[in-house]
C-alpha cells in the first residue's frame, strides 16, 4: 500500500496574538452597538465568540518532533475501494478454520482437542497435588529424605509403608489417584 508520512497535531493550535487581538476588538464593539437591555439580559462577557474551528495550519518543519508537539505518522496515500477491501477481509486465509480434532474426554466428559490433555482434569490434578504439598510443608517438601505416602479417608497404611512419611488427606481418594 503506498503510504505517505502526514502530521498529526497533538496539542491545541494556538491562535496569533494579533488574530485574537483584532477579534477582540471586533467584538467589543459589537457589544457597543447591541441595544443596552440586551446585553444586560447576559451574565457578563462569558457568552463572547469561542473559536469553534481551528485555523489552517502551515506544514511544519520535517525535524519537527514530539517536543514541539507533532507526532509524524505514516498514512494511507491513496483510498482503497470496498472491493478491494472486501477481499482482504474476506479472504479465506483469515477465516475462521473449521475444527474436527475436538474429542470428549473420557474422564469427566469435557471437551477437549485430540492428543491433548483434558485441561479440567489436569487442573483437578493440579490443585491436589498443590494441597498434598501444602500439607507436606515448606522447605522439606523439595528434599525428602524418606518416601511419601498419600492417605485419604478410610485408609491405613500397609507394612510395606513403615517408616515412610505419611500424608493424610481428609477426603476420599479422587477415581484418577491410584494407590499404588
Ligand atoms: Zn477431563
Amino acid at each position: 500500500m503506498v503510504m505517505a508520512l502526514a502530521c498529526l497535531r497533538v496539542t491545541l493550535p494556538s491562535w496569533p496574538a494579533a488574530a485574537v487581538r483584532l477579534l477582540q476588538n471586533y467584538w467589543a464593539r459589537v457589544e457597543k452597538t447591541l441595544p443596552s437591555d440586551l446585553s444586560a439580559g447576559f451574565p457578563g462577557p462569558s457568552w463572547a465568540p469561542a473559536l469553534a474551528g481551528a485555523p489552517p495550519t502551515p506544514l511544519p518543519p520535517a525535524d519537527a518532533g514530539l517536543a514541539d508537539g507533532f507526532v509524524w505518522m505514516a498514512v494511507p496515500k491513496n483510498r482503497r475501494s470496498i472491493e478491494v477491501n472486501r477481499c482482504r477481509r474476506r479472504n479465506p486465509r483469515k477465516l475462521i478454520k473449521v475444527k474436527n480434532n475436538i474429542d470428549v474426554c473420557p474422564e469427566c466428559g469435557h471437551l477437549k482437542l485430540k492428543h491433548v490433555l483434558c485441561g479440567y482434569c489436569y487442573s483437578k490434578v493440579r490443585h491436589e497435588t498443590a494441597q498434598i504439598r501444602k500439607q507436606m510443608g515448606g522447605r522439606d517438601s523439595r528434599v525428602p529424605t524418606v518416601e511419601t505416602v498419600v492417605l485419604y479417608q478410610g485408609e491405613t497404611p500397609s507394612a510395606e509403608d513403615q517408616g515412610k512419611r505419611l500424608i493424610e488427606r481428609d477426603r476420599k481418594r479422587p477415581s484418577w489417584f491410584s494407590r499404588t
